[in-house]
């Protein structure tokens, strides 16, 4: 992996780089954005009940053999927030500060998501609270299998199908699908998406948010009938999502001013090298963006007030609050992370008149690869990457260009067509199917 990534290489979790964040105690967050969504949409009372909360939620204790032969337990969750359209679909988070109602709120972000991409999915999550830098690869692995074991009865390829989140990587999922597979008697790569490519991971799933990212912009300019030329972009958050972003249109030709990470935001009016950034993290010894030479070096929230066009908050939860909103100068937001914008940012912004590309919609090419994954694993059949990024942007313009035209038709936000979109799509399905018995 080229990036500066907690993830991917185990790197230490830090207190900092743990969301300080609104995901945190979001959950009020997004059940206002429901109820907000609910009464623009005129949606009736059983609907809302149907909707509003999970449908499933485990908690579960995961005891676990560490090295020294003493046992630690642990505490995990998997939370259903809807399977009205479809396999419950979402990552799975290991932090320290993780929490039931940070997964209640992701679960039905996914369910959003999914119905806005209009991919065959409800939404969940599954976290636990854990500090994966400071477990060895073999206690990690146990307290992997354990949890899988212990929430082995929610999930299936046809039920719930995990995926790699903030703290979890592709070999952790590899371990979700063989200690899924061991309790079958076969293989059933279809339990996980983000696995290995070797054992059926997807071409492009690694790339493809931050690849979204990309469309999503890119439709947005086109959109504002802006050119690409000239464009200044900083981007909050150098990992998985704001790494791929900033290497992909650095090569389009874009002026990459300003990315950041948890220690600090390097700035460079004419444009910042990206591939030397790369070079230079992933030399030895290890390093992070802090003592790259050849750019200013400001505090890390500073990128909320540079001096842009475009920013993308590709870092973690509630980043832009009320108290920074003000400096934001970017006339485009792209939401790479997850509820980057409080709901008072987002209102104060969308009040200056800024396009913010909402969370569910921006970032939503993750998913939308990990169903191509899926769609992959259960038809054994492998695509090459061209027909995935292909694919890929085909979903995402379609997507915008919904959103877009429901906005402009309900003279609302992006966020509150997004939101409407998807709440109508799950509403519908869920009136369809009925209420059992
Ligand atoms: P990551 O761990 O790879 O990268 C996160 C980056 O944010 C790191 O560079 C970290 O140093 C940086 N960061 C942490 N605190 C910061 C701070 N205070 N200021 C600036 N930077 C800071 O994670 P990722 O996979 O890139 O995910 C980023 C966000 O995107 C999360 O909100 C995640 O939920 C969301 N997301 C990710 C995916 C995906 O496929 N990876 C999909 C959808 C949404």
């Amino acid at each position: 992996m080229l990036f500066e990534n907690t993830i991917h290489r185990y790197n230490v979790i830090t207190k900092k780089e743990v969301p300080m964040t609104k995901e945190e105690n979001s959950y009020q967050m997004v059940l206002d954005y429901f109820d907000a969504t609910a009464d623009l949409l005129g949606l009736d009372e059983s609907s809302r009940v149907m909707i509003r909360t999970p449908e499933k939620i485990l908690e579960v204790k995961i005891p676990v053999r560490m090295d020294d032969g003493s046992v630690k337990a642990f505490t995990g969750w998997r939370v259903q927030h809807s399977t009205a359209r479809g396999p419950s679909k979402g990552g799975i988070r290991y932090y320290p500060d993780v929490n039931l109602d940070e997964v209640k709120t992701l679960a039905m972000l996914m369910s959003w998501k999914g119905a806005l991409f209009d991919l065959p999915y409800g939404g969940a999550k599954g976290g636990v609270a854990c500090n994966p830098s400071q477990l060895s690869k073999s206690e990690l692995e146990r307290l992997t299998r354990r949890y899988t074991a212990e929430i082995i009865s929610m999930i299936g390829p046809q039920k719930d199908i995990p995926a790699p989140d903030v703290g979890t990587n592709e070999q952790v999922m590899a371990w979700i699908m063989d200690t899924y597979s061991m309790t079958q008697g076969h293989a059933v790569p279809g339990v996980v998406t983000g696995k290995p490519i070797n054992i059926g991971g997807s071409l492009g799933r690694k790339e493809a948010t931050g690849r979204g990212c990309v469309f999503v912009l890119l439709e947005t300019l086109n959109h504002l009938n802006l050119k690409n030329e000239g464009m200044r972009v900083a981007i909050q958050g150098f990992g998985n999502v704001g790494g791929v972003a900033a290497r992909i249109l650095y090569d389009m030709g874009f002026t990459i001013v300003a990315v950041s990470n948890s220690s600090t935001c390097l700035y460079k009016p004419q444009g910042l090298p990206i591939y030397k950034i790369e070079e230079y993290l992933t030399g030895e010894p290890k390093r992070t963006l802090n003592g790259f030479p050849d750019a200013h070096h400001l505090a890390p929230d500073e990128i909320v007030g540079i001096d842009c066009d475009v920013l993308i908050p590709a870092a973690l939860g509630g980043m832009i609050r009320k108290e920074n909103a003000l400096s934001v100068k970017a006339k485009i937001i792209i939401e790479g992370a997850n509820a980057p914008l409080t709901k008072e940012a987002d209102e104060i912004l969308s009040k200056r008149g800024v396009m913010i590309a909402p969370d569910i919609l921006a970032n939503g090419g993750g998913v939308v690869v990990s169903y191509f994954e899926w769609v992959q694993n259960l038809e054994a059949l492998y695509w090459d990457e061209n027909e995935i990024n292909e694919r890929l942007q085909r979903k995402m313009i379609k997507s915008f260009q919904e959103v877009v035209a429901c906005a402009k038709e309900r003279n609302v936000t992006l966020r509150e067509a997004a939101y409407m979109l998807s709440i109508e799509r799950l509403a519908d399905a869920v009136k369809t199917r009925g209420l059992y018995p």
